[in-house]
């Protein structure tokens, strides 16, 4: 029986990880791809304090996880496909096999969300892509449309003048939601072409995307962008269909903490971005990991 079980391993779940293998328990982090959650597809992070340069999302991941490793945190590769937690002795399952734990952390994180419209699916991986790290490099040269207009968006769009030649960044209203200093930005990169007012109607093309229809929300107008590459920034949805029956979740699925990160369940925490909350970072994703280990070790010692 394991004292605690941490389910995902991105900057919440790595740094619970620190905290309660550093403190001696019995613990192992399980993460169904490498650890990193959404860091990894982050091509550069300036706002993490302590480093002053900024960190690519990449090295930092990687510093983290080998520090808790350097604690003897066991990290384990396979998908959590179910948890009861009806009783004291909880159960994680991974198909057949069953872990016994006497608490939880679920830091399980988000996944970028869909647009749902025709064409997205059917050119997701030719020419539809949700990660500018991963996909940008093979734009050079082209135009490319990118859809959203919070942090993500922005800081993409910027990454990808890098390659494209030109970035329509389309958004929906007339005023972008990231900050200023992005904002700014994107202001004076003369690659980058603000379609404001506008929304996506559908994505066209036959083996890989050729254009993009789009509408002026404001006139009705629909119009054609030539582009090859259609990047979706809309936000997030939470990572939480396996625990959707068992915890008190928030409309829009997000877990329901106090500031302790416990859950409506009894060794139940949650931590990072799957946390129904204002504000998602790297740096509150850390603190609320490391809050979710301390409130861990105080319930287990509570059971003795
Ligand atoms: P977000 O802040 O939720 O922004 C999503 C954007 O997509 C909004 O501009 C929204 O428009 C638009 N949108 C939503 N649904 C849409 C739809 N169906 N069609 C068209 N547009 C749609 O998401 P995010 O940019 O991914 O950021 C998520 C969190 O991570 C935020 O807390 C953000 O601050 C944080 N983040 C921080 C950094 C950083 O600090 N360096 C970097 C990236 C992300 P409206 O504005 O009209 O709602």
């Amino acid at each position: 029986m394991y004292d605690l079980i941490i389910i995902g391993g991105g900057p919440a779940g790595l740094t619970a990880g620190i905290y309660s293998a550093r403190a001696r328990l019995r613990v192992i982090l399980i993460e169904r791809f490498a650890p990193g959650g959404q860091v990894l597809t982050t091509d550069w992070v300036e706002n993490y304090p302590g480093f002053p340069d900024g960190i690519s999302g990449f090295e930092l991941i990687d510093r983290m996880r080998k520090q808790a490793e350097k604690f003897g945190l066991l990290i384990e590769n396979k998908e959590v496909t179910g948890i009861d937690i009806k009783s004291s002795e909880k159960v994680v399952f991974s198909g057949k096999e069953e872990l016994k734990t006497k608490a939880i952390i679920i830091a399980t994180g988000a996944t970028p969300r869909k647009i749902g419209i025709p064409g997205e699916e059917e050119f997701t991986g030719k020419g539809v892509s949700y990660c500018a790290t991963c996909d940008g490099p093979f734009y050079r040269g082209e135009e490319v449309v990118v859809i959203g207009g919070g942090d993500t968006a922005a800081e993409e769009s910027l990454f990808l003048t890098r390659f494209a030649n030109r970035v329509y960044l389309v958004h929906r209203r007339n005023e972008l939601r990231a900050i200023k200093l992005l904002q700014e930005r994107l202001f004076s990169d003369d690659k980058i072409e603000l379609v404001l007012d506008t929304i996506p109607i559908s994505i066209k093309g036959k083996d890989s995307v050729e254009a993009v229809e789009l509408k002026n929300v404001k006139t009705g107008k629909t119009f054609i962008k030539n582009v090859k590459g259609v990047f979706v920034f809309i936000g997030t949805k939470p990572n939480t269909e396996i625990f959707s029956e068992k915890l008190k979740l928030d409309e829009q699925g997000f877990i329901v903490t106090n500031n302790n990160m416990e859950t409506s369940v009894p060794g139940v925490f949650a931590a990072g971005d799957v946390r129904s909350k204002p504000l998602r970072q790297i740096s509150t994703a850390v603190g609320e990991g490391a809050a979710a280990a301390f409130s861990a070790e105080k319930y287990i010692e509570s059971l003795k």
